[in-house]
């Protein structure tokens, strides 16, 4: 694979990811080419933000020229496009890690889910995050000059690719530090060598970017543009997040969110404000548009960019979000904490306590408001992140009410999962004489649908929420009540429908209950270690039994949730219950030769309804069999 052709220099191949990513950009993101530019000058910027911060510990790093810039220039003879900074640079093993791979874990998952679909691909690529490689949409061959600050002048790095499989590595002499990419451009784009079109795309995507961004002046002289040997900044090269929020539009702020939040896409929303007091700082907090791939990663990376009176101090920095809002992007950026404050640092500190607080609070604010006041937004932010906040019920003891209010859940009256509704809306539609409120878990929307559990509620008008998301047991186990209401499993412990029950149908189970007593006992018997108890239940009125737990054991979901996860979920029995008014219990009292085979298949069939694996799937299909064909008989 590694091929010499000098005495240093070596063509490597590129990961396989990395030619998949390239390949489909280049073919996907074709119509949106210009956004190039802005990925380029967005690294720049990381770039002199990463040199600022670890100059503050070394200040040699500036090499006596502390400027931190980034300039656009273009060749229009030799058809090229440069993007220069005085950043951080990298050093050979650096341009060989960060222009050779894709750092990201899921990737190899990510590109499985590829569809050959331009269009939705070119959407996943958006939350994959396009960087450095986007250059080749509009380059047909890309040379990155870079040395990293603080080395040698002959610790220069040459990078060259055509962006097919594989890149050409050097080293080389370089007097300058920071990263400088030259861009060969493809056919058909010689309008990008063009002073006023790079300009305009330059205001248009970046002009948020904190760093001057230079260009050659130019000047209309006799019919045509001359270039000027002095610079201009064409970006307004300002801290967005410190200026007044009258003097930011929408579009600025949508602009500086794929800037900071590594986005492809515009956000949900965002939030921005100044909070003075005991602790001062200025936060601008973004909800994305979608979530992205690797939400599920706890390590994934691009959190809050942290900011200490705006010197750049650290990315992704987790303290200042809690884990159940970490696809929550932005800017934090503080007054009082010390430059050289370290991750470390962050974990003890108290200030940091109390800005995460803040941040927190401000998220729920943002969220409760779109709740409230934007019905469709809150809708997508629910199906993108809905079920990552539902773990702040159990993270955040503080919030539990105010993240309660924000959940949503699909119920016995929605058609679909994406149906859902709050709480509180569901505690203002009870029946008459309901005090709690009735939800049902299992492994899938369906299953919890058709759960035999819901027979009486169904019967009875009841509405029950369908919990079908692996977060939601340990949302109800965290969630005992909301707003004074009880919330109750309808599969666990004794059904007390209290007043939604009238006396006559009271007496009527006590009534059965004595009279099944010996047909309970012997089932007992039969099944013997399998069930904790049978009883009669006014559960069911189609199917002849379930299975329930009892009031403190766990719930058969939940068990089967752990096992799968391979922990271990301690032994409980469930209790059998038997629907006296089905003609196969009916049948059952009667019966003497078959009674353990009947017996089996109850308890084996309401596992089986319930979403449970039997253990011996073999005997249940012999016994079934058996039964059919006496009936026949
Ligand atoms: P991302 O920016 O999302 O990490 P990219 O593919 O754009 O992904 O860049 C990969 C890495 O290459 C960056 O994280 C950074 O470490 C490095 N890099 C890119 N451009 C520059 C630059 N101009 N100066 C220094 N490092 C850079």
């Amino acid at each position: 694979m590694t091929e010499t052709t000098t005495a240093s220099r070596e063509t490597l191949g590129f990961q396989t990811e990395v030619k998949q990513l390239l390949h489909l950009m280049i073919h996907s993101l074709y119509s949106n080419r210009e956004i190039f530019l802005r990925e380029l000058i967005s690294n720049a910027s990381d770039a002199c933000d990463k040199l600022r911060f670890e100059a503050l510990h070394n200040d040699a790093l500036y090499e006596n020229a502390s400027d931190l810039n980034i300039r656009v220039s273009f060749d229009k003879e030799a058809r090229t496009l440069t993007i220069a900074d005085s950043g951080i640079g990298m050093n050979r093993d650096e341009v060989i890690a960060n222009l050779g791979t894709i750092a990201k874990s899921g990737t190899r998952e990510f590109f499985t889910k590829l569809s050959g679909d331009q269009q939705k691909d070119a959407h996943l690529i958006g939350q994959f995050g396009v960087g450095f490689y986007s250059a080749f949409i509009v380059a047909d061959k890309v040379s990155v000059l870079t040395r990293r600050a603080g080395e040698k002048a002959d610790q220069g790095v040459r990078w060259e690719s055509d962006g097919g499989g594989e890149f050409s590595i050097e080293m080389v002499d370089r007097a300058a530090r920071g990263t400088e990419i030259t861009l060969h451009l493809r056919e058909g784009q010689d309008d990008l060598l063009a002073g006023y079109k790079l300009r305009e795309i330059i205001k248009k995507y970046s002009n948020h970017i904190v760093q001057p961004i230079l260009m050659q002046k130019e000047e209309w002289k006799d019919g045509k543009y001359e270039t000027l040997a002095e610079d201009e900044t064409v970006n307004q090269a300002s801290a967005l997040w410190a200026r007044s929020k009258n003097e930011i539009t929408e579009e600025q702020y949508k602009e500086f969110y794929k800037h900071v939040g590594h986005d492809f896409d515009d956000p949900l929303a965002w939030t921005h404000a100044r909070v003075e007091g005991k602790q001062e700082y200025t936060q601008l907090l973004y909800i994305p548009g979608c979530a992205p791939f690797d939400m599920y990663d706890r390590q994934a990376r691009h959190g809050i960019k942290l900011y200490v009176r705006r010197v750049f101090i650290m990315d992704d920095a987790e303290q200042l979000m809690p884990q159940y809002m970490r696809f929550v992007r932005g800017v934090v950026d503080s007054a009082d904490l010390p430059l050289n404050v370290s991750r470390e640092i962050l974990q003890e500190s108290k200030d940091i306590e109390a800005i995460r607080k803040g941040c927190t609070g401000k998220v729920l604010g943002l969220l409760a408001d779109l709740a409230e006041n934007d019905k469709e937004k809150y809708t997508r932010f629910w199906s993108e992140f809905g079920q990552v906040l539902k773990e702040g019920v159990g993270e955040d003891f503080a919030n539990k009410d105010k993240i309660a209010a924000l959940l949503r859940f699909a119920t016995t009256k929605a058609d679909t999962n994406e149906e859902t509704v709050s709480l509180k809306d569901y505690v203002s539609r009870m029946k008459d004489g309901q005090e709690k409120i009735y939800y049902v878990t299992a492994d899938s929307f369906n299953a919890a649908k058709n759960s035999p559990h819901l027979e009486v509620f169904r019967k009875k008008g009841i509405e029950v929420l369908l919990l079908s998301a692996r977060v939601d047991e340990w949302v109800v186990s965290n969630l005992p009540e909301f707003e004074g209401k009880q919330l109750v499993s309808v599969a666990k412990g004794g059904l007390d429908l209290g007043a939604l029950e009238d006396a006559a149908e009271k007496q009527e189970q006590e009534k059965q209950a004595d009279e099944f007593k010996g047909l309970t006992d012997k089932i007992k018997t039969s099944l013997a270690d399998k069930v904790k108890e049978v009883r009669i239940t006014h559960r069911l009125t189609d199917s002849p039994a379930c299975l329930v737990a009892d009031e403190h054991d766990m719930s058969g979901n939940l068990a089967r949730l752990l096992k799968a996860s391979g922990q271990k979920a301690p032994i409980s029995q469930p209790i059998l219950e038997i629907n006296p008014t089905h003609p196969v219990v009916l049948r059952l009292k009667g019966e003497e030769q078959r009674f353990d085979d009947w017996a089996a298949v109850l308890f084996d069939q309401a596992l089986l309804a319930e979403g449970g694996q039997l253990d011996d799937p073999a005997g249940f299909v012999k016994r079934v069999n058996q039964l059919m064909l006496e009936m026949g008989a």
